[in-house]
């Protein structure tokens, strides 16, 4: 279990994202990724290795847009491999997904994901999350409303925050088991498993409650609990 970190705001993501994964490093971590959406794009770099060395490889910091989520590491289900780094996608590569903890029932959530024709690219007990958004997102779903429909489904420990290309412009997260917390200075917003990850930026913190959602976009922040209201 490491670190997850989101950022919705008026400045390149990707810098303030790497800045603040690097503040996560003391917690130990095998690899990192970040994911922006940039211009109706999903970019994702990822890989296995320290984040300055994953950065110098694949210009993390380089990747464009005022939107991103970050992730460090800390594998539980599957190798320390790029495949298996974190943000995770859906088939058709429009959901990006940052998780720490573990899916108990991944391995169910799976096998019925593939038996509905999913293709999966990780070993990841995470890359159940975007492959079930996907789903709620091709029936008309906003990113909040597919959120809180599968996390019910989700068994175990988890905080996780997803973007999609299918409703821009937003991060959304929730939690179980683990924590979230959101940070705000003036109309930025961050959100984090760790508040040291924005520590620099801010003080002004809200906790997120067990299976509470929160709704990030580049004006307003919103929470909803796990009924939707
Ligand atoms: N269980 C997930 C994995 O192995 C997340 C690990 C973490 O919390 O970093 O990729």
């Amino acid at each position: 279990m490491c670190g997850i970190i989101g950022y919705c705001g008026n400045k390149p993501a990707a810098p303030v994202v790497l800045k603040a994964l690097k503040c996560l490093e003391y917690r130990g971590y095998d690899s990192a990724g970040i994911a922006t959406l940039c211009d109706r794009q999903l970019l994702i770099r990822k890989d296995a290795g320290k984040i300055e060395e994953v950065n110098k490889e694949h210009g993390l910091d380089a990747l464009p847009g005022n939107i991103a989520i970050g992730h460090t590491r800390w594998a539980t289900h599957g190798g320390v491999t790029q495949a298996n780094a974190h943000p995770h996608s859906d088939c058709r590569g429009r959901v990006a997904v940052v998780h720490n903890g573990i899916i108990e029932n991944y391995q169910e959530l799976r096998q019925e994901l593939i038996s509905q024709g999913h293709h999966f690219t990780s070993e990841t007990d995470t890359e159940v999350i975007p492959h079930l958004l996907e789903d709620e997102l091709k029936n008309g779903c906003s990113l909040e409303e597919a959120v809180l429909i599968i996390a019910p489904k989700l068994e175990g420990s988890y905080a996780f925050l997803a973007l999609s290309l299918d409703d821009p412009g937003k991060i959304v997260g929730t939690r179980k088991n683990n924590s979230l917390v959101v940070g705000i200075d003036d109309h930025t917003y961050y959100v984090s498993s760790d508040a040291l990850a924005f520590a620099q930026y801010t003080n002004q913190l809200i906790t997120l409650g067990d299976s509470e959602v929160v709704i990030l976009t580049s004006d307003k922040i919103e929470f909803l609990d796990a009924t939707g209201n």
